[in-house]
């Protein structure tokens, strides 16, 4: 089993496209709960010797160093910052840790805990004393060092504002307050830092699912090998009940593959020779040996997790907004704050009671509720859809979601199932059927084209030599031409049979009003056939249109296809749509897109993503359909659904109003609690010991209600329940 493998070995070192270059340090930082936490890291990280350039990424809990730093000097810049680099090598454990945070923050409670029953008991003040000085100290500790580094990083974070109070109320002898401000700040900080390392993981989980080793076909030998050691091309054997290692394609066998891991959708993918499987997915009942497509940095699964982690780190609206907003207050507040405790005493106040004030206010000042409520209901949603198959590209692309009032829909593929079928071919002046089909496929056999492919498919299926072609051009929107046998023919719709002049026959008209698209056959001016395709509206298409109708945001739906109008309204008519426009080139359909816009607000495209890319882009929103095959459609898209599922569409327009909801609340809620806080505590309404347990608290509840995004609803729950006879 162990013997020596004699395998074409891929490069051991990284490729060239490698994420990370010689010089570029990713480090996965772990305890960070606060925006203002990763301009803390930053700055001081910026200081260590040999970087150049440093991001960290609060919402992902990445950082990148540029520069010829040290690995050991870096990591010793984030434990001085008072958090802690994750080890991600493989095998490492997953699992939540304890860091230093956590165990000191554990050993501050039960210090204070055990304060209570000491004093209870009668036991002397000092002793008592004593437990909740070593608390303070214990729980403190972190808190302080990360506040040294905010105050050397100019910098004025939470864990100052913090320090800054506890110090103030041990000055004031407030010992046991002073102890509750540090322990209930401690307990709060680690558990949001939980709950976001946690949705922040929710995506990395994905990439475990693929196993780390392939069975490996040399000859008739089979060798369990690395996968990070199979090169392209190379044959992999997968039995029942495995999941797949790599990217590739049947090269023999068959069987049914479950790969909701990456489409959220359960029901099993029949896998014929040819087929694409995906590494990560669940090969269910049969055995087959694949062909190798892509070394496993850069599978499909990979490349997935990579841009849903991009899309994670990116900043929504929102959260632009709620960070300006705490950068102006926490410094006013501060002033506040030291006005309070300074100024009345000037006057005659009760200085102990006017300083109290101000350090409640000094609590008060910290933003913390408001700046982790955006991201952690971004990162959760982004990451929930991901498991669902719903790739969003980013925070602004989930807020759009939220908002889209029209949503349009391309015909082919989209709202058909995309393979249409040779019904009808109408012989004219080229009296052969199979020489017209011929001459059309022989057009057609370049393009990608549905229509195209359903050409040349029927004249396989039918046995018919197809003849040779050259100076094949394709034109979207209209059709394709080429030369065959030195006749110059084309093949396309009434718009291009128009274009040459060539007068569209009853035949067609016909086949139209059937609801087949009819393919015209042309050399010039002269009509050679007419073949009439029809396309099965998808099963699902009426049941999601109505589910998209339902929900609240969405007011107008609308198909744009470039069919004629006949074939549309009666497609129309079988999903149930009232509106569509016909007849329209690539371009026509970004203008149609434009003027929904400008009437009814953010329009969202769906379509598949490949030669409907102009549109996608052009709305607020671009939604790829069956997005798992194809980069294209990934890159051009907003919202790349990896199922070709149409059911998912309303989905995902739910989860992204339902995502910029939870913000909302979110920001309200923390604006709220900090107006009240505000205002109430320099009357002395508030005692530092609230004012903290209401920003935890708040800090907390904000983030609880973010965590709920991990969860995308789906439709599908409803859908069973429909089916249910009686139900
Ligand atoms: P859709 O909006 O339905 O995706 P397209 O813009 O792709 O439509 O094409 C619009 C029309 O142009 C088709 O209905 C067909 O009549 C014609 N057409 C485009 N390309 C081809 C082709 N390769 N072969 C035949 N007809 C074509
Ligand atoms: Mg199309």
């Amino acid at each position: 089993m162990n013997a020596p493998v004699e395998l074409p070995m891929a490069q051991p070192a990284p490729a060239p496209s490698s994420p990370a270059p010689v010089g570029v340090h990713r480090l996965r930082i772990e305890g960070m709960d606060c925006g203002s936490c990763a301009t803390t890291l930053e700055r001081t990280v910026r200081d260590v010797d040999g970087v150049e350039r440093v991001a960290v990424t609060f919402s992902t809990g990445v950082m990148t160093v540029d520069g010829p730093a040290s690995d050991e000097a870096l990591r010793a810049a984030v434990r001085r910052a008072g958090f802690t680099v994750r080890d991600t090598s493989p095998g490492a454990s997953t699992g939540p840790r304890l860091n230093a945070r956590t165990r000191s923050t554990l050993g501050a409670t039960a210090l204070l805990l055990a304060a209570i029953p000491t004093a209870v008991l009668g036991a002397p003040d000092r002793a008592v004393e004593g437990l909740t000085i070593a608390s303070i100290l214990l729980g403190g500790w972190p808190i302080a060092r990360a506040a040294v580094a905010g105050i050397r990083a100019r910098h004025l974070d939470m864990n100052v504002l913090m320090t800054l109070a506890a110090v103030g109320a041990l000055a004031i002898g407030e010992h046991v307050e002073a102890a509750l401000v540090v322990v209930l700040f401690a307990i709060g900080t680690t558990l949001e830092s939980l709950a976001m390392d946690r949705s922040r993981r929710s995506v990395e989980a994905l990439l475990d699912l693929a196993p780390l080793q392939a069975t490996v076909l040399l000859g008739s030998a089979e060798h369990r090998v690395d996968v990070g050691q199979v090169p392209v091309g190379a044959l992999v054997v997968v039995r029942p009940g495995e999941r797949i290692a790599l990217d590739g394609v049947v090269h023999e066998g068959e069987s049914a593959v479950d790969e909701s891991a990456l489409t959220g959708e359960a029901v099993p993918v029949t896998k014929t020779v040819g087929s694409e499987v995906f590494a990560g997915t669940f090969n269910e009942v049969g055995s087959f040996v694949l062909r190798v497509t892509a070394d496993a940095e850069h599978s499909t699964l990979a490349r997935i997790a990579q841009l849903v982690a991009d899309a994670q780190g990116t900043q929504a609206p929102s959260e632009r907004f709620v960070d300006r907003f705490a950068r102006r207050y926490t410094p006013i507040v501060v002033l506040a704050a030291a006005a309070t405790a300074v100024l009345p005493p000037l006057f005659g106040g009760d200085p102990s009671t006017w300083v109290y004030r101000g350090l409640a206010l000094l609590i008060v000042a910290c933003p913390c509720a408001l700046v982790i409520s955006v991201p952690v209901s971004v990162v959760s949603a982004i990451g929930g859809a991901a498991r669902r198959g719903v790739l969003i590209k980013g925070g602004q692309a989930l807020e759009d979601l939220g908002r889209v009032r029209v949503l349009t829909l391309d015909k082919t593929g989209t709202l058909t199932e995309g393979r249409p079928e040779l019904r009808a071919i109408e012989p004219l002046d080229e009296t052969d059927p199979d020489h017209a089909l011929a001459l059309a496929a022989a057009v057609e056999r370049r393009s990608e084209h549905p229509l195209a492919r359903a050409i040349v498919r029927a004249a396989e299926d039918r046995g018919v030599p197809i003849p040779e072609s050259t100076a094949f051009t394709a034109s979207p929107g209209r059709g394709a031409r080429a030369t065959v046998e030195t006749r110059e023919l084309w093949v396309g719709g009434p718009r291009q049979a128009r274009e040459h002049e060539a007068q569209v026959p009853p035949d067609a008209r016909a086949m139209q009003d059937e609801g087949q698209t009819a393919v015209m056959l042309g050399e010039g001016s002269r009509l050679l056939a007419v073949f009439g395709l029809a396309d099965r509206p998808r099963s699902n298409a009426a049941a999601a249109l109505t589910r998209v109708r339902e929900l609240d945001g969405v007011e107008h739906v609308e198909m744009l296809t470039g069919d004629s109008d006949r074939v549309a309204a009666a497609l129309a008519g079988e999903v149930g749509l009232r509106t569509w426009q016909s007849e329209l080139l690539p371009g026509d359909k970004l203008t149609a897109i434009r003027a929904l816009a400008d009437e009814h607000g953010p329009v969202a495209m769906v379509g598949d993503g490949i030669n409907d890319a102009p549109a996608l882009t052009a709305a607020s929103v671009g939604i790829a359909m069956g997005a798992a095959g194809s980069d294209i459609a990934i890159e051009a898209a907003d919202v790349a659904l990896m199922a070709d599922d149409l059911d998912r569409v309303p989905d995902a327009l739910a989860h992204g109003s339902r995502a910029l909801r939870i913000m909302r609340q979110n920001i309200a809620v923390s604006l709220a609690t900090k107006i009240v806080f505000v205002a109430l505590a320099p009357l002395g309404y508030v005692s530092i010991v609230v004012a903290v347990i209401a920003d935890m608290g708040v800090s907390l509840l904000v983030t609880a209600n973010g965590l709920r995004l991990l969860r995308m609803r789906t439709g599908a729950g409803d859908r069973e329940a429909r089916e249910q006879p009686g139900a």
